[in-house]
């Protein structure tokens, strides 16, 4: 699934089951049929939405992590009792995993941005599973959690690649607020755009991928003008499928 405006959940296989049961000749079969099962309630966490609620605002930072800014964006955060979301690159993480495991200590979302940066939809089936499944692979190896959202390199993705995403339980994240930080515009530009973000919207910016020291400048500015309009600061993407620390791998 693509998240613009909307979101959903995927509904548990609760009918699979009970079809299994009946497959087996288990004699719960009996009550199961007697008593279909209610539906789970909704318990899912708000840091686990793959989008903010209309009266927060989700900052995500790409590209990361980096030797140099991302701890520096994390000491802001903290400072201020924020958790963000980092899309991060799996060659990145294979780097500086002990950066990653910092990232996820501070209570922040993180998921895959792809491996090695390229546009997936010019891959071939192949590699683009392979970009997919590989960068979520090496996020779970560090953080032992499944990830639920990717966010495709320059934005670029397509039915294809959503398809493929969604396929290995990714939901494809973009963004309504594009900081161009990457550009360097100045950090007075970055706080000014990403702090104008409206409720419900995703604001674009980078940890790493470069000199990300405007950023880094404009993160103060960018919180307190967010709060100052009474929006909350979410994480989206947190993962609620985790297994347990000391349990297998599960895919
Ligand atoms: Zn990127």
């Amino acid at each position: 699934m693509v998240i613009g405006g909307t979101w959903f959940l995927r509904p548990e296989p609760t009918v699979a089951v009970s079809a299994e049961l009946a497959d087996v000749g288990s004699p719960v079969v009996l009550a199961a049929r007697a008593a279909p099962p209610a539906p789970q309630p909704v318990t899912t966490p708000e840091s686990a939405l793959p989008a903010p609620a209309p009266d927060a605002v989700a900052l995500t930072f790409d590209d990361g992590p980096h030797p140099e800014f991302t701890i520096p964006i994390l000491d802001i955060l903290d400072r201020y009792g924020v958790k963000a979301t980092f899309f991060v690159l799996g060659e990145n993480v294979e780097q500086h995993p002990e950066i990653l495991a910092e990232i996820l200590r501070r209570g922040h979302s993180i998921a895959p941005h792809s491996i090695h940066h390229d546009e997936l939809t010019k891959m071939d089936d192949a590699r683009l599973h392979a970009e997919l499944l590989g960068a979520s692979e090496i996020v779970k190896r560090v953080t032992n959690q499944q990830p639920t959202c990717h966010r495709p390199p320059y934005g670029s993705h397509d039915a294809r690649t959503d398809a493929a995403a969604s396929g290995l339980g990714l939901s494809t994240i973009m963004w309504q607020v594009d900081t161009n930080d990457w550009r360097k515009p100045g950090a007075g530009r970055i706080a000014t755009t990403a702090g104008g973000a409206a409720g419900g919207q995703i604001v674009l910016m980078h940890d790493g991928g470069g000199d990300r020291s405007q950023t880094v400048a404009a993160l103060p500015g960018i919180i307190e003008s967010i709060r100052s309009r009474g929006l909350r600061i979410v994480p989206i993407c947190a993962n609620v499928r985790a297994a347990p620390v000391s349990g297998p791998a599960r895919f």
